[in-house]
C-alpha cells in the first residue's frame, strides 16, 4: 500500500457575535481536517490545530510536508522519521510545522488501524474502554458569576464530574468565580481553572492566597510559557496542583513544563500527532507527572485523543467541548458517544469515526486568526495581556 495524496480541508465557521474564550474574542472556529488517501482505497483522517495562522498550517500540509510522503507506504512512525530527517532535522521543527504534521500523523494511524482491522488504541496495545470527560473548550468563560454558576449547575445535571472555568480577570474577581462555582457544584465534582497565561506571577500568588491550594483540581497555564523562572518561583511557593503543556511542540519543550507542572497537557493536534504522544506517555512515567491532554473540538481530534487516552491511568480525563458547532461534530456513520460524563473509545477499526463534510461547503477557510486579545469585562485590574 502506498500514499497517493495528502490534502488539508480548511473551514472557517463563524461564531455568534460577542463570544469570548480563554484566548480572547472568538471570531470564527477554524478546522483543518487532513485527508490521506492510498492506492488500496483506504482513506485516513487527521486534524491539525489551526494555531493563529490556519491558512499557513493548511499550506504546510498541502505543499511542504504532504508531498514528501506521497508514494511511500503509510507506516506512521516511518513517515515521522522521514519528516524528521528531511525537514525537522535541518530547519528545526517549529510550532507551525509540528501542528501541520499532527494531522498527517493522525490520518496515518487511522489508515494503519483500518488496514489491520483494529482500533488505533489496540495497535498501541490497549483496549477500547470508557474514560471520564470534563467540560472544557469554550465553556464557562468570562460571564457574571451568577451566569457562571448556572452554567456549571447545567453541566453537573448533564452528568459531568469535572469542569474547567476560565479565569484571568484578576485575583479578586477570579477568586469569587472559583469559590462560587466550587460551592455550587458539590464535592463530587472537580473544578479546574485555566488562566491561558493572562497572569503575572504576583497575580497567581494573590489568587492562591485568596482561595488556598486545595480548592482547584488544577490551575492551568497561569503564566506565559516562556516565563520559566517565574514558573519555578511559583512552584516553590505553592502546593497547588499546576498544569500546562498544551503549547509544547516537542518532548523537549514538555520537559521544560515538567520543571514546574504536576500535570502535562500535550495536544495530539499540536505535538506532532499520536506517534510523539506515545513517547510522551512513556516518558511521563519517568517524569512522575500525570498526563491530561488538551483537546480541540472536532470529531477527529476527539477520537484521536480518546485512543491516546487508552494508555493512561484512571486519573486522566478527556477535555470535551459540549458546545462545539454541530458541523464539526457530525460523522459519516457512527459518531462518538459521550454521555453522562463518560466518553467511549470507539471499538471500530482505525480512529473509528469518519468526519462528515457536508454542510461545510459554505464556510471556506479564511486566513486570519480565530481569536484575538480583548479586554475582559468585569476585570478588577488589567491582567496585562
Ligand atoms: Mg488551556
Amino acid at each position: 500500500m502506498r500514499i497517493t495524496g495528502i490534502k488539508a480541508h480548511h473551514f472557517s465557521v463563524p461564531m455568534p457575535p460577542g463570544r469570548v474564550g480563554g484566548v480572547g474574542r472568538l471570531f470564527k472556529r477554524d478546522w483543518i481536517a487532513v485527508e490521506v488517501s492510498t492506492d488500496a482505497g483506504l482513506v485516513g483522517w487527521g486534524e491539525s490545530h489551526h494555531g493563529q495562522a490556519p491558512a499557513a498550517i493548511a499550506n504546510l500540509v498541502d505543499h511542504v510536508l504532504g508531498p514528501q510522503l506521497v508514494g511511500l507506504p503509510p507506516h506512521p512512525a516511518e513517515c515521522w522519521l522521514r519528516i524528521q530527517e528531511r525537514y525537522f532535522r535541518t530547519h528545526s521543527p517549529g510550532a507551525a510545522a509540528v501542528m501541520a504534521y499532527s494531522g498527517i500523523d493522525i490520518a496515518l494511524w487511522d489508515i494503519a488501524g483500518q488496514a489491520a482491522g483494529v482500533p488505533v488504541c489496540v495497535l498501541f496495545g490497549y483496549a477500547p474502554k470508557r474514560v471520564r470527560a470534563y467540560v472544557g473548550g469554550h465553556n464557562l468563560t468570562y460571564q457574571p458569576v451568577d451566569d457562571l454558576v448556572a452554567e456549571a449547575r447545567r453541566w453537573r445535571e448533564a452528568g459531568f464530574r469535572g469542569m474547567k472555568i476560565r479565569i484571568g480577570r484578576g485575583p479578586a474577581v477570579d477568586a469569587e468565580a472559583v469559590r462560587a462555582v466550587r460551592e455550587a457544584v458539590g464535592p463530587d465534582v472537580e473544578v479546574f481553572a485555566d488562566v491561558n497565561a493572562r497572569y503575572r506571577l504576583a497575580d497567581a500568588l494573590a489568587l492562591l492566597e485568596r482561595i488556598g491550594s486545595g480548592t482547584l483540581g488544577w490551575l492551568e497555564e497561569p503564566l506565559a510559557v516562556e516565563e520559566r523562572a517565574a514558573y519555578r518561583r511559583l512552584r516553590s511557593r505553592t502546593s497547588q496542583v499546576l498544569a500546562g503543556g498544551e503549547n509544547a511542540y516537542s518532548l523537549r519543550e514538555l520537559e521544560d513544563t515538567v520543571a514546574w507542572a504536576d500535570i502535562i497537557q500535550p495536544d495530539v493536534t499540536k505535538i506532532g500527532g499520536l506517534t510523539p504522544f506515545r513517547d510522551v506517555v512513556a516518558v511521563a512515567r519517568l517524569w512522575g507527572v500525570r498526563v491530561v491532554p488538551h483537546a480541540m473540538h472536532s470529531v477527529i481530534a476527539q477520537a484521536a485523543t480518546l485512543h491516546a487516552l487508552a494508555g493512561l491511568g484512571a486519573d486522566t480525563w478527556l477535555e470535551h467541548d459540549p458546545g462545539v458547532d454541530p458541523l464539526l461534530w457530525q460523522a459519516e456513520g457512527p459518531g462518538l458517544v459521550i454521555r453522562d460524563g463518560w466518553a467511549e473509545i470507539p471499538d471500530r477499526p482505525g480512529l473509528g469515526v469518519r468526519p462528515r463534510l457536508a454542510g461545510l461547503e459554505g464556510y471556506p477557510g479564511t486566513p486570519g486568526p480565530s481569536y484575538g486579545p480583548t479586554p475582559l469585562a468585569g476585570a478588577d485590574e488589567d491582567p496585562g495581556r
